[in-house]
């Protein structure tokens, strides 16, 4: 029987549904999978980008933990696609690749005064609270004003950490080090930035209500912004999302602590809808001093323009949640202007010519971009593995699928891989870490110290 030696690399949501999906299509070959992980930990983004106080969330590693201990996956962690191994290694070794290689970088903002200091991407914050090992441990919260620009789900997951009191994560998976940051934060009020209207926001429900419930934090709107135009109108009355956002807004709107008067929390977390950051104005020591944004006003077809009217609000940190984007990899075709691999369903294709790279396929947000949920890489996933068995004929010859070949390449080039046995190692290290302090586990954040534990050394 023919049979499909394939590599996927990222162990992503992507990346381990679509070994999943391939493993249980209906197909006229045998497959035998290998999983490249540059981390020494699987997930991606799950582990590494979901907040640590959405633990129903962080679950969906159960499921993707039942798909690699099924045992018919094999995992090579601390393997960095691009550095320890290369496209040719893979022809050579492969029929096929995946690249479900996500997004970790921030996309770009180019206002006048991003580059101050105390300016941040949303995904180096995130990857600091998340214990990311390839991030600075240290981060400091000394402004007590600081400005979130956004109005994804990600803008109110950077937003909330910021506001909320360190010992409120206390029961998560927070490393240490992040417990200590957030501790000494100094931070008052959170001000949120949104271009659009209350109607037009892409955040959720569920993460605006969550706003609402944090201890000692009061919420802030602004009664100005809620002067609707005829398409907001129609989005709240016509859209059940919209109408429940409307609705917990609403309620806000008569709390005390409206407009700053009569709240009685030591922090404060501000909602400025039609406000377009325009400028980050910095102090003689070039630090983000202000924030200067423009007020706008509905276009009437659920867009925005700008009034004119700039106003100005002292902050001392800036965090841009304005998108993830993925980045190149060695020697596969690459989109810089929408940072994703080209492809159609999945099928990749060269950049100039439009012609199927044979052989090579991508799948979740490096396929599609950074946005939707991980359950959007499931459906992903399973176009991509379709098109890929029904390739069959185009898949490559490789001179050596034997499955030894791959530790043996990856030993001769001195790479400390890690395998599940190890993952389940330092899955119950951090486990253990954290039993004693009644949470469910402590993440280790060191790439070294993940690679010893993992290698049982
Ligand atoms: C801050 C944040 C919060 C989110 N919260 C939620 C939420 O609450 N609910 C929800 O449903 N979705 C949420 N999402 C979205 C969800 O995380 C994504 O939909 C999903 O993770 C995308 O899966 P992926 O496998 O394509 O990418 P990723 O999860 O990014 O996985 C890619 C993997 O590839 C690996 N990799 C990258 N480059 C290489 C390389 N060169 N060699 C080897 N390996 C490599 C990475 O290390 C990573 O493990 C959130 C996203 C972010 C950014």
């Amino acid at each position: 029987m023919t049979k499909l030696r394939l590599a996927i690399v990222g162990a992503g949501p992507a990346g381990i549904y679509a070994a999943d999906i391939l493993l249980k299509t209906e197909r006229s070959f045998d497959v035998s999978i290998d999983l490249f992980e540059q981390l020494p930990a699987p997930y991606g983004l799950v582990r590494y980008g979901v907040a640590p106080d959405h633990p129903r969330i962080k679950g969906v590693i159960n499921a993707l933990r039942d798909v690699l201990d099924r045992g018919d996956i094999r995992i090579f962690g601390n393997v960095r696609f691009g550095e320890d191994i290369t496209l040719d290694d893979l022809k050579k070794h492969y029929n096929a690749v995946i690249f479900a290689t996500g997004a970790i970088r921030d996309s770009a903002l180019d206002i006048p005064g991003i580059d101050a200091e105390g300016s941040f991407g949303a995904a180096d914050f995130v990857s600091w609270f998340d214990g990311h090992p390839d991030v600075p441990r240290e981060w400091t919260l000394d402004a007590e004003s600081v400005a979130v620009l956004g109005n994804g789900n990600v803008a109110l997951d950077v937003a909330r950490i910021l506001a909320k009191h360190a010992e409120d994560l206390l029961p998560t998976e927070i490393p240490d080090n992040v417990h200590a940051g957030l501790e000494a934060s100094k931070i008052t009020d959170v001000h949120v930035f949104g271009r659009r209207g209350p109607a037009q926001v892409k955040f959720t429900p569920l993460e605006l209500r969550e706003l609402g419930e944090l201890r000692d934090v009061d919420m802030v709107v602004y009664d100005e912004d809620f002067d609707y135009d005829e398409a907001s109108k129609d989005a709240v009355a016509s859209n059940k999302q919209v109408k429940v956002i409307d609705r917990i807004l609403q309620q806000w709107r008569t709390r005390p602590s409206v407009n700053n008067a009569g709240g009685e929390a030591s922090r404060r977390l501000h909602l400025h809808f039609w406000a377009k950051p325009v400028e980050i104005k910095k102090d003689t020591d070039g630090r983000v001093a202000a924030i200067v944004y423009e007020r706008t006003q509905p276009d009437g077809s659920g867009g925005v323009t700008g009034t004119g009217e700039l106003r100005e609000i002292a902050i001392g940190q800036m965090y841009r949640a304005v998108g993830y984007f993925g980045s190149p990899l060695k020697d596969v075709p690459f989109d810089k202007k929408h940072g994703v691999i080209p492809n159609r369903e999945g099928q990749v294709i060269a950049k100039d010519s439009n012609q199927r790279v044979p052989g090579i396929y991508a799948t979740g947000w490096i396929k599609r971009g950074p946005v939707g949920l991980i359950g959007h890489t499931k459906s992903d996933a399973m176009e991509t593995v379709q098109h890929l068995v029904n390739d069959q004929g185009s898949w490559w010859q490789p001179e050596d699928p034997s499955e030894a070949a791959i530790p043996a390449l990856l030993e001769s080039r001195g790479v400390q891989w890690t395998d599940l046995d190890g993952w389940h190692r330092l899955d119950e290290h951090e486990i253990a870490l954290g039993g004693p302090h009644d949470r469910a586990r402590i993440k280790v954040v060191p790439r070294d110290e993940m690679v010893r534990i993992s290698r049982g050394e």
